[in-house]
């Protein structure tokens, strides 16, 4: 087995990822090859959980803004997010890799529901874990979800992806080239 750094990730997708160049929907060539590259890693021996956004099927914030209850909106948001982890699983099964879902809202006939203990058994028979649904909660997006999932699950790092930024800014680098990178960050300074 190759020296790996992290024996166990959390690997943050957002909805986009899936979507392909259109930027929504589900597009299963290109969810393919996002299982291909998670195939990969999962081989040299990495155990890997996926949280799955879906901000390429609806966002609550962007329902609310048209008049919906934000809460229900968030819903609709949080139920794409079951979708985009349902079409993974699919692929990262065709991949070789046994993987299974795990959703926050309870929906028996398509995943399991959230059991840490039990996304642990999993990873360690070596399944890669999709996290569905975020949190169950409206107010929330699935950022904050991963981490909650990493630190619960035990896992050595968490590995964002966003939107071809590399870190963390003062401003939006795509818009603004003067944006600040932040090497190290407080909390206090975070909320200045
Ligand atoms: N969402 C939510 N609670 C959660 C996670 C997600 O209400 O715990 C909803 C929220 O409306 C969000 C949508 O699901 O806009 C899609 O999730 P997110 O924006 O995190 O997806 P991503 O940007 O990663 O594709």
């Amino acid at each position: 087995m190759a020296d790996i750094k992290y024996k166990r990730v959390v690997l943050k997708l957002s909805g986009e990822a899936l979507a392909g160049e259109a930027g929504h929907g589900i597009n299963p060539p290109e969810i393919r090859k996002v299982a291909e590259e998670i195939k990969e890693v999962h081989d040299l021996g990495v155990e890997i959980a996926i949280v799955v956004g879906g901000g390429n099927m609806w966002r609550g914030e962007a329902g609310a803004a048209m008049g919906m209850e934000r809460a229900q909106a968030d819903y609709i948001g949080m139920l794409g997010t079951v979708m985009n982890a349902l079409a993974l699983q699919d692929f990262i099964d065709q991949s070789g890799i046994p993987a299974r879902v795990q959703t926050a809202i309870t929906m028996a006939q398509v995943a399991e529901p959230y059991l840490p203990l039990r996304a642990i058994r999993h990873l360690e028979k070596g399944r890669v874990v999709v996290f569905g649904a975020g949190a169950g909660l409206p107010y929330f997006s699935t950022d904050t979800v991963s981490a909650q999932r990493a630190l619960e699950i035990h896992c050595d790092e968490l590995l964002v992806a966003k939107n071809g930024v590399d870190g963390v800014y003062d401003d939006d680098p795509n818009k603004n080239p003067d944006a600040h990178r932040f090497d190290t960050l407080t909390y206090s300074e975070a909320l200045r």
